[in-house]
């Protein structure tokens, strides 16, 4: 009879929107027992996201049902659209001893931190607000009160680093994956 591996742990990764967190997470997967999860969301799929694979696009009806049915582990509105982490996903991968990787915002990670859910916290810090400023513009096409709003959501974000375990700061993507991969090394 094979011995069923229960070392699973949970990965979150948190940070303001453009710190680059998605480059870091895209670098992951695959790396060892990280299985990424896939939110749903009731925001409109940008150019190139396909359903199911970047998110579950969900009408906002379909979304509360699912969460009046406690579907999520933890979820959030952002920006005016909700977003939530599938319960039965995490709980299996867990299980089998994987590591579901959550990339998601700091209001999902208070919940996880109040529910004593434990798990691997990193927060992905940008140089500076100047900075994220910067990465926010140049990904273009997004109006300057969008971008300003972001900006005053990260400096909230940024006061709540203290719910993480670690904060790695992306100056470039190579060494904030390298001091994330080293973590990960040390914990799982
Ligand atoms: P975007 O619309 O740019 O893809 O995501 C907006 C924000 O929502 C990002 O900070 C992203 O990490 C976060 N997010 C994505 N999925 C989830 C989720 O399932 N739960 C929470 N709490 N945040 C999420």
């Amino acid at each position: 009879m094979s011995v069923p591996r229960t070392n699973g742990k949970l990965i979150v990764i948190s940070g303001p929107s453009g710190v680059g967190k998605t480059t870091i997470c895209r670098a992951l997967r695959g790396r060892g027992r990280i299985v990424r999860s896939v939110s749903a969301t009731t925001r409109v799929p940008r150019p190139g996201e396909v359903d199911g694979k970047d998110y579950f696009f969900l009408t906002r009806e379909a979304f509360e049902a699912k969460q009046a049915a406690g579907g999520f582990l933890e979820w959030a509105e952002y920006a005016g659209f909700l977003y939530g982490t599938p319960r039965d996903f995490v709980e299996k991968e867990l299980a089998a001893g994987n590591c579901p990787l959550l990339e998601i915002e700091v209001q999902g990670v208070e919940q996880l931190r109040g529910l004593k859910f434990p798990g691997l916290y990193i927060f992905l810090a940008p140089p500076s607000v100047e900075d994220l400023r910067k990465r926010l513009e140049g990904r273009g096409a997004m109006a300057p009160e969008v971008i300003e709003r972001r900006i005053a959501v990260a400096r909230k974000e940024l006061e709540r680093k203290d719910l993480y375990d670690h904060v790695v700061v992306n100056d470039t993507v190579d060494r904030a994956l390298a001091e994330v991969l080293k973590i990960l090394d040390a914990a799982l």
